[in-house]
């Protein structure tokens, strides 16, 4: 019998075409995009070309995105990175209680660290309650982190009513978009979100990549050391077949 699969917000199935472009990277275009000769010039280029298609999606710079291990890494990134970027101003963190482990577990590490977090709950519907948000921001509060779409049951926050209470008091706002980028129309400039988490294996593409966005006004500590690669914010040799892989208009509805 044909398995039929209901399952697209765990996973989805990589596109036949996207494969066929991945496809040259694995094989003979193995080049190290650091690399200085014409092979690794031609994967420099594969990966730079990627960032410019992830940054017109979102509407911001290039240099604003950097590509990672997925949707967990990118989280993981921002949320420490920035938390910790920005510790002399305060150690407070505003979050809800219905995000994905990649959130909800990087703030109890955090915890433990000595951050304070509040966990903010939803309505009925699973809206976040703005008022008990509003009510939460201390002098403190450096961090809001609210997802954008629910892996679970789907709902989409108010991310811009969320993004415009965040800068009405110098909070930076980060937003878990895995679920949501490829599905909905996202303008980071409009939608006055400061960093934001994408994972191409949600949307027709491999797992194991995924890009942060960071503006470029947001400073945030790097994840993992080592070489200079993504502007020295996240070491490792590119997963070019990967990046050039995450493709968010060939599929998508937008
Ligand atoms: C899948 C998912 C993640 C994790 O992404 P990975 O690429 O699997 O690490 C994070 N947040 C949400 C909302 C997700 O659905």
């Amino acid at each position: 019998m044909e398995n039929v699969y209901f399952d697209n917000s765990a996973t989805t199935k990589l596109d036949d075409e996207v494969f066929k472009i991945m496809l040259p990277y694995i094989k003979e275009s193995y080049g190290n995009p650091s690399s200085i000769y014409k092979l690794g010039r031609e994967n420099r280029k594969a990966v730079e070309d990627a960032r410019e298609r992830v940054a017109k999606v979102l509407n911001c710079d290039a240099d604003e995105i950097y590509f990672t291990a997925g949707g967990s890494e990118s989280d993981n990134t921002a949320i420490k990175g920035i938390a910790k970027a920005y510790k002399d101003k305060g150690n407070h963190i505003i979050t809800s209680k219905i995000e994905h482990p990649a959130v909800l577990e990087t703030c109890k590490t955090l915890e433990k660290e000595g951050f304070e977090v509040s966990y903010i709950g939803v309505d009925e519907n699973g809206i976040l309650d703005l008022e008990e948000l509003k009510k939460e921001i201390r002098p403190t509060t450096t961090l809001i982190s609210v997802m954008y779409a629910n892996n679970e049951i789907g709902t989409i926050q108010p991310i811009e009513e969320i993004g415009k209470i965040a800068k009405e008091h110098g909070i930076v706002f980060h937003t878990d978009a895995v679920q949501a980028v490829g599905n909905v129309r996202i303008d980071v400039k409009a939608q006055n979100i400061d960093s934001l988490s994408l994972s191409a294996h949600k949307f027709y593409g491999p797992k194991g990549v995924g890009a942060l966005y960071v503006n470029k006004k947001v400073k945030f500590n790097k994840f993992v050391d080592g070489g200079h690669q993504e502007r020295n914010k996240r070491a490792g040799t590119e997963n070019v077949s990967g990046i050039v892989g995450l493709r968010i208009c060939d599929r998508a509805c937008l």
